[in-house]
């Protein structure tokens, strides 16, 4: 069963809340209208994220004398096939393994490559690549053999229309699409896989997160602690790494890749509770992500991401805050904004009626445990 199924009622069960050095068992119904929105949103797109997701890699020709502004004015041309693109995306394939818990493989598949004409956009690429695919395929990802200019974007993901089952791509279009740079000699046959991995989130209906409301929609990439933000952020601090920074919590959840018990909401009074990092296995029973509710369609969310794996460029473990508010008819529409990137052991975030303390950051048989106190003013 997956939590928050009903269109009405939150049914929520806190395993096991700890608190003063004793075992509480907490239980509750709740109700939250925004939780329900984007669980209702996300419902819209049936088992998109569960399972073996089908997805054609298709390269596009993009002719000598494109006149495409997207695409920068040097003549190289990229010189793969789309079999070797697949080749190089096991990594991306593991990273969404590891995040997933095992509960989501994209299974790409190389098939013949598209063009386009000098006075035909990028775009029809990924309409040519839509055409052409198998009725099974869910998405296409298709990679530009020319690269994007300096001030364009790097490409860009989309989950295609709501579809709940037999979703074909065709039907939907859905697609991942991005320029030649990130595959490109340059990289010595080990190419970053950040901006595919993000792509890949947004065909997950996954939204952008930054550091400010104000950032929405104005291609402000400023956190460091998103996939679905500053992609490349591991790289800035160490050139090797090639994956991008995990996924939020509220991803992870919406994506139905947490169990129920690794969730919790908050809606009154004052609760102190114990958080595993959202990257540890499901084997470890706890909470990942607690939600407390603000308005009908606001709630803050209180994770600990562990500096490690995919995360290793954060250097240190730390509790994040966002606030997560449900907006238009898809998740690429939430607006995700960091509250607090970097709590630690001592540190308090109090934002209108809610306060939230870090208490203790411990790390016992590799398991980073955060003792966390929630208040919240009535
Ligand atoms: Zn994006």
């Amino acid at each position: 069963m997956k939590l928050f199924g009903s269109m009405f009622a939150v049914a929520l069960t806190v395993a096991t809340i700890t608190g003063c050095g004793r075992e509480q068992q907490v239980t509750g119904i709740f109700v939250s209208e925004a939780l329900n929105t984007m669980v209702q949103t996300e419902a819209q797109f049936g088992d998109i994220a569960l399972g073996s997701d089908p997805w054609e890699v298709v390269v596009c020709q993009i002719p000598q004398d494109t006149t495409d502004p997207i695409f920068d004015s040097n003549d190289v041309r990229l010189n793969l096939s789309s079999g070797d693109i697949v080749a190089k995306l096991d990594p991306v394939i593991a990273y969404f393994s590891r995040w997933s818990h095992g509960q989501y493989q994209p299974n790409f598949t190389a098939v013949n490559g598209v063009s386009i004409s000098a006075e035909e956009k990028s775009d029809l690429c990924v309409e040519r690549a839509l055409d052409q695919a198998s009725p099974t395929t869910r998405g296409v990802m298709v990679i530009a053999n020319a690269q994007h200019s300096e001030s364009a974007v790097g490409g860009w993901g989309r989950p295609g229309s709501p579809c709940e089952k037999n979703c074909s791509a065709q039907a939907t279009r859905r697609a991942v699409y991005i320029g030649a740079a990130d595959f490109m000699p340059f990289w010595t046959g080990n190419p970053p896989l950040d901006l595919v991995e993000h792509e890949m989130g947004h065909a997950l209906d996954w939204p952008h997160s930054s550091t400010s409301v104000d950032n929405f929609g104005n291609g402000v990439y400023d956190s460091d602690i998103d996939v679905m933000s500053n992609s490349a952020a591991p790289r800035d601090v160490n050139v090797d790494i090639r994956n991008a920074p995990g996924p939020l919590g509220i991803n992870l959840y919406l994506s139905h890749w947490l169990n129920d018990n690794n969730v919790a909401l908050l809606e009154n009074g004052t609760t102190s509770f114990d958080l595993v990092a959202t990257s540890t296995d499901l084997a470890v029973d706890g909470l990942r992500l607690v939600l407390v509710p603000l308005d009908n369609s606001t709630v803050v969310s209180v994770e600990l991401l562990q500096a490690s794996g995919d995360n290793r460029h954060l250097l240190d473990d730390r509790v994040v805050i966002h606030q997560i508010e449900s907006a238009g008819e898809t998740g690429f529409e939430r607006r995700q904004t960091v509250l607090d990137a970097d709590l630690q052991s001592g540190e308090s975030w109090s934002g209108g009626k809610v306060n939230i303390s870090v208490k203790q950051l411990k790390t016992n048989n590799s398991v980073t445990t955060a003792r966390i106190e929630v208040r919240i003013a009535s």
